[in-house]
This record gives C-alpha cells, sequence and structure tokens, in this order.
C-alpha cells in the first residue's frame, strides 16, 4: 500500500494521500512549512498496534487542526528489564490503513537509532510525580515517556498533542513537563475508549486468552463500584479504595499491583473527604498482562 516516492529516498513515503516520514529532520522541515504557511498542527503519539482509543485521539486532533500527525514508535525507553518490549504487538500496513481511514496526513515513524543517536545521554525526567502508582512499579517508565515525548515534540513542532485519559498519571506527568519546560503545546485529553462489556482498550489485550479476557472485567466493575459509590453519597477515600480492591481480587485471577484513590493533578492521595474531582486508579496483572484502568469521581 506504501511506495517510495524515489528510489534513494527511503524514508518519505506516501500513500494515496497520506505521507509516511521516518526522519527527524525530515519531520521538521515539513512541520516547518506547514507552520509558515499558518497551519495549526495536531499531534497523536502512539506506540501503534492502533485500535478506537487511538483513532478517537486522531479525531480529537482532526477537529482541533489542520495538518494531523501521528507518531507510530514503539519506545523502549519506557519499558522496564523484563517487561513486554519485544513481544509488543505491531503491524505497521494495518495502522496506516487506519490512519488513513480517519484523516491522518503524516506518519511519523522513526526508527530507534533516530529516535536514541548512538552515545546519547541526555534524560528529561518530571520530579514527584513520577514516583507514585506507575512510578512506584514502573521505575524508569516515565523519565522513557517524557524524554521520548519531548523529541517527538522537537520533531512534529505540534501546536496540540492529543492523550488518553487510559493513562491518567502519564497524562499529568506530560502535562507538567510541557508547562515546566515551556513546550507551548496545549495538551487535549480524550475520553477513555473501552470495548462493548466495558474492557478498556489497549493493544495489550491481544495478549489476553479467552478466560483472562472475562476475569479482566473485574477492573471495570471495581471502578462502576467506586462510581456507584460516590453517586450514593460515600466520600471516604479509604473506604472506596478497599471495596474497589476488595472487587479485584474477588476474580481470584487477578494480582494487584495498586487501587489508589488520587487528586488528578498531584496524583498524591486524598486526605479526607473527597471534595473535588478525585482518580480512581487500578493496576493489576493477569497471567502475564500487565492492565490498568481508572475513572474519575465528581467530575462535571
Ligand atoms: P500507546 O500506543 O499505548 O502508547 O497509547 C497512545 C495513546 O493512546 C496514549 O495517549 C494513550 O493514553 C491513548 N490510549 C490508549 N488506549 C486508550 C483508550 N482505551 N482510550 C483512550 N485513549 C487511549
Amino acid at each position: 500500500m506504501t511506495r517510495s516516492l524515489s528510489c534513494c529516498v527511503t524514508w518519505v513515503e506516501t500513500t494515496d494521500r497520506m505521507h509516511i516520514i521516518r526522519s527527524i529532520e525530515e519531520m521538521q522541515r515539513e512541520a516547518n512549512s506547514h507552520r509558515a504557511a499558518g497551519a495549526v498542527i495536531g499531534f497523536v503519539p502512539t506506540m501503534g498496534f492502533l485500535h478506537e482509543g487511538h483513532l478517537d485521539l486522531l479525531r480529537l486532533a482532526r477537529r482541533r487542526s489542520d495538518v494531523t500527525v501521528c507518531s507510530i514508535f514503539v519506545n523502549p525507553t519506557q519499558f522496564g528489564e523484563g517487561e513486554d518490549l519485544a513481544r509488543y504487538p505491531r503491524d505497521f500496513d494495518r495502522d496506516c490503513r487506519l490512519l488513513e481511514a480517519v484523516g491522518c496526513d503524516i506518519v511519523f515513524a522513526p526508527g530507534v537509532e533516530e529516535m536514541y543517536p548512538e552515545g546519547d545521554t541526555t534524560w528529561v525526567q518530571v520530579e514527584g510525580l513520577t514516583n507514585v502508582l506507575e512510578g512506584a512499579f514502573r521505575p524508569t517508565h516515565f523519565r522513557g515517556v517524557t524524554t521520548v515525548v519531548a523529541k517527538l515534540f522537537h520533531a512534529v513542532r505540534p501546536h496540540l498533542a492529543a492523550f488518553g485519559q487510559k493513562d491518567a498519571q502519564q497524562v499529568a506527568v506530560i502535562r507538567r513537563m510541557t508547562r515546566d519546560l515551556r513546550f507551548g503545546v496545549e495538551i487535549a485529553v480524550a475520553p477513555i475508549r473501552r470495548e462493548k462489556d466495558g474492557l478498556a482498550m489497549s493493544s495489550r489485550n491481544t495478549y489476553l486468552d479467552k478466560d483472562e479476557r472475562k476475569e479482566a472485567l473485574a477492573l471495570y466493575r471495581s471502578l462502576q463500584t467506586a462510581q456507584r459509590l460516590f453517586s450514593g453519597g460515600e466520600r471516604r477515600p479509604e473506604f472506596i479504595q478497599r471495596v474497589v480492591e476488595e472487587e479485584i481480587l474477588r476474580s481470584g485471577a487477578m494480582k494487584l499491583d495498586y487501587t489508589a484513590v488520587v487528586h488528578p493533578d498531584s496524583m498524591q492521595p486524598y486526605e479526607g473527604a473527597i471534595d473535588g474531582p478525585a482518580l480512581v486508579a487500578v493496576a493489576a496483572r493477569i497471567g502475564s498482562t500487565r492492565l490498568i484502568d481508572n475513572t474519575v469521581l465528581g467530575e462535571e
């Protein structure tokens, strides 16, 4: 489906209307020319193996911009030792077909050596926010995320970047980085896209066998329970957290990493009664698959 523009320029390819770019320099050139023409650039960073959750981000970016760029890059630095980097699912051609169908203009798909030139020693790290929840279980994860997103922002030069609420802590970390480093990129957030039965969509769901897939629903059930308690007037964070935890453990098959009720911007635990929006975040493992999910209580 993709073809090379010329026999010697292998990193610039096109589909009928979508442009595929592999080099940072080429991406920057393209971004600069769009900016010079006054176009608003909307950007969606992904690791590929796209699903409707990713495509929602694309649709959101598209509504808000003139040129939409999606990056596909399985970022090695955000995987810890023993995590699933080697088996992370990939299907570039299928991704391109999906992206073209939702009107994406540019796919930025650099290689690892392009993003991490040999001998590089530079990291971007947000402190504080990153050592709790996901950061406590994946100590090098957010350093990898912020480093790659900073590099991607420099390559794509977007006005706006869309991220998913599915990774709520990531949203808080990226917002903080964008603000602290004065990137001048607006961060837009799309709601969690779920399967019909409530399981949050994730590229990693493909690892689940039939039984695990059924058991994984305990995460969604636990978050629904939290919402029900909150609607019924419950405001004690520890009580909600305990019920969420019990609901997940009832499945028997899930191994819990954490459940938490925290402030959505600081990721700090709610002390005292919940009196504003509260993020209920859960992470658990089933077989060899690690899943996360969340819901916000008291959101307008
Ligand atoms: P990933 O490819 O997993 O790195 O995800 C790329 C972007 O898609 C991130 O901003 C994720 O938060 C977002 N995303 C992943 N799954 C979902 C989902 N089910 N609903 C909404 N956004 C999602």
